[in-house]
C-alpha cells in the first residue's frame, strides 16, 4: 500500500490527462429534487468542470457500466445449412471517477458472483478489467447505513482512492496502473501533518453516522421471522415496480431473451436486468408463479440481501447505500424494515 498527496490543481490536470485517451465517467449534477437538493448520476464527462466530487449520492449506481440494463449477448446467422455466432465484449478503457466506498464494496460483491464464482461472466469480467476505478471519501449520506453492513470503508477493488484534506487529496495507490497514472502529475510524500489530517477526516466521517442498525444476528433473525406480519405490513405497500433492484449497486438478477428474424436467417440472444419484486419474476412455463403475492416477493428480496448471500459468501449483499429506499415511491426503506423485524423479535 502506498500513499501520496496531490494538490487539487494537479488532480485537475490528471483528469485532463485521463480524458485524452479514456472515456471518463464521474458524478454529475443532473437536476434538483422537489426540495431543491441536487440529484446526481454517474455520467460520461468531457471536462473536469462537469464533475461534482462533493456529491452525496447518485440516484442510480455505477453498476450500469458493468451490468447494462440491456445487452446483446450474441447474434446468429443461419445460411446455406451452416450457422455463425458473434460474441463481443467491451475492451475499451474506461475510468470511473469518484466512486464512494460503499459502491466499490458493491463491485467487490458483484465480483464474487460474476467474476470469481463457478460460472464467471466474460461480459462482466471484460468491463471490470478495462475499468480504472478512482474512489473518494465522503460524508455519510441521508439514510445510508453502510457502516452497519461494513461497507463504509474499502481496502481493495480500486486503483486510486482520494481523501479530501482541504488543499490537497491524500491518495491511496492500490495498483501498478494507479501508480503509473498518478506518476503523470506532481505528487508529494505524505507528511505527519497529512496523516493527522487524514485521521481527523476519518474520525469526523465515522462520528456522523446516525442510522442506528445492528445486523450482526440478522440471518438468524430472518430465519425466525419468516412468517412475520412485518412482511405483510411492508409487502402490502409495495407497488412491484422494481425500482429498488434497478437502483441497487448489487442486484444482478436478469432474464435472457432469444429472437429470430421471420425468415430464420438471423437471430440474437439478449439479457435484461430484472427485479425479484416484479410480478412475474418467479413465473415458470405453464403459468405457475412461485411468488404470486407482493409480500413474498419483497421478503425474498430481503432474504437474498441479508440471508442467502451471507450463506454463500459470508457477508450481506447489501452495502447500505439506501438507493432502494430513496427510489421507492411508497417509502420502503431497508433500515426501517429490518428495525421492525428486530422490534418484533424483542416482543
Ligand atoms: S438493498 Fe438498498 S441499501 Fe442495500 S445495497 Fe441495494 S440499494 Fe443499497
Ligand atoms: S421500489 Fe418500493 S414499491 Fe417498487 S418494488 Fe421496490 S419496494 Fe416495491
Amino acid at each position: 500500500m502506498l500513499f501520496k498527496t496531490v494538490s487539487k490543481d494537479e488532480f485537475e490536470k490528471l483528469v485532463g490527462i485521463m480524458l485524452e485517451s479514456n472515456e471518463v465517467v464521474a458524478p454529475t449534477r443532473v437536476e434538483s429534487d422537489v426540495h431543491g437538493d441536487p440529484i446526481h448520476e454517474y455520467l460520461p464527462v468531457e471536462s473536469f468542470d462537469e464533475i461534482d466530487l462533493n456529491y452525496e449520492t447518485t440516484a442510480h449506481s455505477a453498476k450500469t457500466y458493468f451490468l447494462p440494463y440491456r445487452e446483446n449477448l450474441s447474434t446468429y446467422t443461419f445460411e446455406a445449412g451452416d450457422w455463425g455466432q458473434e460474441i463481443g465484449y467491451r475492451a475499451m478503457p474506461r475510468i470511473l471517477l469518484g466512486l464512494h466506498a460503499c459502491d466499490i464494496n458493491g463491485l467487490l460483491k458483484l465480483d464474487k458472483v460474476l467474476a470469481r464464482d463457478v460460472f464467471p461472466s466474460p461480459y462482466y469480467v471484460s468491463r471490470r478489467q478495462n475499468t480504472f476505478v478512482v474512489g473518494i471519501d465522503h460524508e455519510p449520506c441521508d439514510g445510508g447505513f453502510c457502516h452497519a453492513v461494513g461497507a463504509d470503508t474499502v481496502t481493495h477493488g480500486f486503483d486510486l482512492f482520494l481523501t479530501d484534506l482541504g488543499e490537497t487529496y491524500l491518495v491511496e495507490i492500490k495498483s501498478s496502473r494507479g501508480y503509473s497514472m498518478l506518476g503523470q502529475v506532481k505528487t508529494q510524500d505524505v507528511s505527519d501533518a497529512d496523516t493527522q489530517a487524514f485521521k481527523a477526516v476519518r474520525h469526523r466521517i465515522t462520528e456522523q453516522f446516525t442510522t442506528d442498525l445492528d445486523i450482526q444476528d440478522l440471518p438468524n433473525l430472518l430465519d425466525m421471522e419468516f412468517e412475520s406480519e412485518v412482511w405483510t405490513k411492508w409487502g402490502e405497500k409495495c407497488l412491484s415496480c422494481g425500482s429498488c433492484a434497478m437502483s441497487c449497486p448489487t442486484c444482478y438478477c436478469y432474464g435472457v431473451e432469444e429472437r429470430a428474424s421471420m425468415d430464420w436467417k438471423t437471430g440474437s440472444k439478449s439479457k435484461r436486468l430484472y427485479a425479484c419484486t416484479i410480478v412475474d419474476f418467479a413465473e415458470v412455463s405453464g403459468g405457475r408463479n412461485f411468488r404470486p403475492d407482493r409480500k413474498t416477493r419483497l421478503k425474498y428480496r430481503f432474504y437474498h440481501q441479508h440471508r442467502g448471500f451471507v450463506e454463500s459468501y459470508d457477508e450481506p449483499k447489501c452495502v447500505g447505500c439506501n438507493r432502494c429506499g430513496r427510489a421507492c415511491l411508497v417509502g420502503i426503506h431497508p433500515a426501517e424494515v429490518i428495525g421492525d423485524l428486530q422490534r418484533e423479535e424483542r416482543l
